[in-house]
């Protein structure tokens, strides 16, 4: 039998690995520099945490992995953001934890989508979100905190698209601003559209299908449906982010793919031209009910989330690598019956530090040379029946090409001096 991967997901393997840890270890740092704390929600959930009521967006209504054993029903997370603030709710973290409260999250999630360069079934997200006080100027930092990640892996070629929704009002004016528009059209628009039209009209602006719909063009502007205190807040987030020399443009059009969004919404986009559709990085916005919806009170939050994928594969495209760190430092040969005996040295020179490979096969002299060359060690070890008799043992190091004979004993300290004279 040959088996695959399952579409849409992919290994990483060990020659691979180290370029995810890195970028792993980078954004943790970052994070941390902003007293984000980790949170481990599960990989899948009640179903009602995804697809709440009137959700219109494709993620809930298409791309789910929906799974029904017994009379349950739970679906592998497709996003962050749900999952840590049921836990938010769930254990009444709004009362325990001091507000702001700043989670962050990194692991896969799962969307049933056609898989493409930058688009996976199962692919890996960074996110964060501030619960419990609404503030311009945390929309404003969080986005800092996304920029920051990004420049800390070598990436210069992005550009932030912003735009605001408004508060309840001012999106509710809009709204029936866009079912008049949209009502003598509707028969020419997808059918998603048509779906949108009825659950979240403002679905319909974001339409991969419709994009060029002429209608498209003269749709009403949500710019002219805020009430005053919507456009003050995005006067403030915008203020806020010149301050800190974030460069960014208003997008009127910029609507997110997920429903719960009220206020600030944004968007980081590859400007690399092969990018594509696959184009944005990362995005995220504020949401004002979704605390609330899980049982909560009324707390708004302002989080975002990165493709992980697509953010590793623009560092790499802009020069990010990491060099290979599995060299050992001592490789351990063995001649003739040594028994267990270099197993037990190899031991010893781990606990005492160094990172050591050891010869458990009866392999020829040459091919345990061969190996001990390739695992890049600068020291080789070689253990012969009468010299471990003796107690002791031949060292040969590779820079200098000196070999000595040393006691078994002083094997660690004779390398560890030997290291520092090289
Ligand atoms: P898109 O418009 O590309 O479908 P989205 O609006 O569905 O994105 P979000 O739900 O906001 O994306 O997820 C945040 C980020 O997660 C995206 O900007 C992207 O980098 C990444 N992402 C989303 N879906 C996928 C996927 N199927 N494969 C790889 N990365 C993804
Ligand atoms: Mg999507």
């Amino acid at each position: 039998m040959n088996y695959q991967t399952p579409r849409g997901t992919y290994d990483i393997l060990p020659d691979e690995i180290g370029a995810w840890q890195e970028m792993e270890n980078r954004i943790r740092k970052i994070t941390a520099g902003y007293r984000f704390r980790e949170i481990r929600t599960p990989y899948f959930e009640d179903t009602r945490v995804f697809a709440r009521e009137n959700d219109s967006s494709d993620m809930v209504n298409k791309e789910m992995y929906t799974f029904t054993p017994g009379s349950d029903s739970y679906t592998l997370r497709p996003e962050g953001t749900a999952g840590v603030i049921r836990a938010f709710d769930q254990h009444k973290l709004y009362g325990s934890m001091e507000l702001p409260a700043k989670f962050y999250y990194m692991g896969p999630m799962f969307r049933h989508e056609r898989p493409q360069k930058g688009r996976q079934r199962q692919f890996t997200q960074f996110g964060v979100e501030t619960i419990g006080v609404k503030s311009p100027l945390i929309d404003a930092e969080t986005i800092a905190l996304g920029i920051d990640i990004v420049r800390a892996m070598g990436i210069s070629s992005v550009k932030v698209l912003i735009n605001t929704l408004g508060d309840d009002e001012s999106r509710t004016a809009y709204r029936n601003a866009l079912k008049e528009y949209f009502a003598p059209h509707l028969d020419t628009l997808c059918a998603d559209c048509s779906r949108r039209y009825v659950q979240n009209p403002l679905r319909i602006l974001d339409c991969k299908v419709d994009h060029d719909h002429p209608a498209m063009k003269d749709a009403p502007r949500l710019s002219d449906y805020l009430n005053e205190e919507s456009s003050a807040y995005f006067r403030q987030v915008l203020d806020a982010l010149d301050a800190m020399g974030i460069e960014y443009e208003i997008d009127d059009r910029l609507v997110r793919g997920l429903d719960y969004y009220t206020h600030t919404v944004f968007e980081v986009q590859s400007t690399r031209p092969d990018s594509g559709a696959q184009a944005t990085v990362f995005a995220g916005g504020r949401y004002d009910h979704l605390v609330e919806y899980f049982g909560g009170p009324q707390m708004s939050g302002m989080g975002f989330a990165i493709g992980l994928e697509r953010l590793l594969n623009l560092a790499v495209e802009e020069g990010f690598s990491v060099p290979d760190t599995n060299n050992a430092d001592i490789y351990i040969i063995s001649l003739g019956n040594t028994g267990s005996a270099p197993l037990k040295i190899a031991e010893d020179l781990r606990h005492q530090g160094f990172v050591t490979e050891v010869n458990l096969t009866t392999r020829s002299l040459k091919a345990q040379f061969k190996s001990a060359d390739r695992s890049g060690a600068p020291f080789t070890v070689i253990l012969g029946e009468e010299e471990l008799a003796k107690g002791e043992a031949n060292v040969k190091c590779a820079k200098d090409k000196v070999q000595k004979t040393v006691s078994l004993e002083k094997l660690a300290e004779t390398i560890r001096e030997w290291e520092k004279n090289n």
